[in-house]
């Protein structure tokens, strides 16, 4: 039975009969499909209120995306993350959760199991050792909770049992399980290689639950123009601090050149910011003082290109100038006039690149968008049309920037489901 033959998720008398004739159904209190930051969060803390809690996993090992993060060192929480951090459909949802599960709160069990961590820089706090103690800890605590983990299974249906009030699953070789409360907790689409899947979109679309539109975020951007490639290609690997703006938003971080375009921090946080054939725009010498360097050089024979290299990555400012001032790149200082200079200032500044694209899932650290926020409870995550069927984590339509804050969603929507379900 696929997950599109379901009538609204809702078991037929036949189904149900089929269902009690197999082989014996196991019973839980609380199914949670996803064993990645958001599930192991939330059935550690149903485990704790006693409840006989399972996670079900598709993949060979459990949080696979947190072993990833971070460079291999997690930034697993962000000390300054408040809902300013997030975009959503509804800037309002995230506040409940977050305001009750803090990052404090998560630290207190990082330094619980006496795990050495850092601030790395901006409140991102990062493992000193490896992101393997993060998994390790929350593996120890769904332990004492008395939560069981079941690795390699895949779910072909989830149903509901409207006259018993619960859930059947249907897992692979004809297993059946019931479960009062439904946890889908199956991440994004990013990175379909390390598990992503859309199976909690297509459960949303089962029980008549909306999805807002989806696109890959925290993502480099690529520059179909061959000139543009080829010019950036030349550059790959060199980084420089900028401004980065698109619709409104703002990030001063690195911007590094790729071969295919353009990734960094600063980057990667206004990409989530951006949509097809938007403009971003660069100001990429924010520390530099035009005016004042003006004065500084305008009796100096040094050619313009040189002077700019004492304050740019060379490599930068050779491939800028060829691209927009290659007439006056090698002409003396003191012989520039103030109009092309004040102009290749502003280009500088007010440097406007129409990506042709993103590097897609594939590259993205998250995906924006996800099960509609209407449709969810803010205070405990649960389907306001499907009692005991709840939504946690990334593939909520609550996307975090770069820096932690997307972990700390995934605790803190966790956290409020597990206190419920
Ligand atoms: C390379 C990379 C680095 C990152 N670094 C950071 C970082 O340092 N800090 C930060 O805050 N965020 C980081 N993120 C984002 C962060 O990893 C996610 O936002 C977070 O993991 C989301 O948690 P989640 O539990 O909702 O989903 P996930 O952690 O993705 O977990 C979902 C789980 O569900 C499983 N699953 C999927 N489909 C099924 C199915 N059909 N049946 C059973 N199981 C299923 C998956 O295998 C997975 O284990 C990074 C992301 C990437 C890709």
């Amino acid at each position: 039975m696929s997950l599109s033959e379901q009538n609204h998720g809702v078991a037929t008398t036949a189904q149900q009969e089929t269902a009690q004739q197999e082989t014996a159904q196991q019973e839980y209190d609380v199914v949670i499909i996803g064993a990645g930051a958001a599930g192991l969060m939330c059935a550690i803390e149903a485990g704790k209120r006693g409840r006989r809690v399972l996670v079900l996993e598709h993949a060979e090992k459990i949080g696979k995306k947190i072993l990833i993060s971070g460079g291999g060192r997690c930034n697993f929480t962000n000390i300054n993350a408040t809902p300013r951090n997030y975009l959503s459909e509804n800037p309002h949802f995230c506040k409940s959760a977050l305001a009750r599960y803090t990052p404090h709160d998560f630290l207190a069990l990082v330094e619980k199991h006496n795990i050495p961590y850092h601030e790395k820089k901006l409140g991102q706090l990062f493992c000193d050792n490896s992101s393997r103690d993060i998994v390790q800890m929350l593996e120890r605590e769904c332990e004492d909770a008395k939560v069981q983990i079941r690795i390699n299974t895949q779910v072909q249906a989830v149903f509901r049992n409207e006259g018993r009030e619960n859930f059947s699953l249907q897992l692979s070789g004809r297993e059946r399980i019931n479960a009062q409360s439904v946890v889908i907790a199956t991440g994004g689409l990013s990175i379909p290689k390390m598990g992503a899947t859309d199976f909690g979109h297509r459960i949303a679309a089962q029980f008549g639950l909306p999805c807002t539109a989806m696109k890959p975020a925290l993502v480099p951007f690529t520059f179909a123009s061959t000139q543009q490639e080829s010019a950036f290609g030349e550059i790959s690997g060199v980084a420089f601090d900028a401004y980065a703006t698109c619709n409104d938003a703002e990030f001063r971080e690195n911007v590094l050149f790729t071969h295919r375009g353009m990734s960094g921090p600063a980057i990667l946080q206004i990409s989530s910011y951006w949509n097809t054939n938007d403009a971003i725009t660069l100001n990429a010498a924010p520390h530099l003082d035009f005016a004042a360097l003006w004065e500084e050089n305008r009796t100096s024979p040094i050619i313009l290109k040189n002077v700019l290299s004492q304050h740019l990555p060379k490599r930068f400012v050779e491939v800028f100038c060829q691209e927009y001032a290659s007439e006056i790149a090698s002409t003396p200082f003191s012989n520039l006039s103030r109009k092309h200079y004040d102009a290749l200032a502003h280009t500088l500044t007010a440097w406007n690149l129409v990506p042709s694209g993103t590097e897609g899932y594939v590259k993205a650290e998250v995906t924006a968008g996800g099960i509609s926020t209407d449709a969810l409870s803010s205070k405990t995550m649960e389907a306001k049309t499907v009692r005991g069927l709840y939504f946690i984590g990334e593939v909520v339509d609550v996307t975090g920037w770069l820096g932690g804050y997307n972990f700390q969603w995934a605790w803190a929507s966790g956290v409020a489901a597990g206190q419920v379900a």
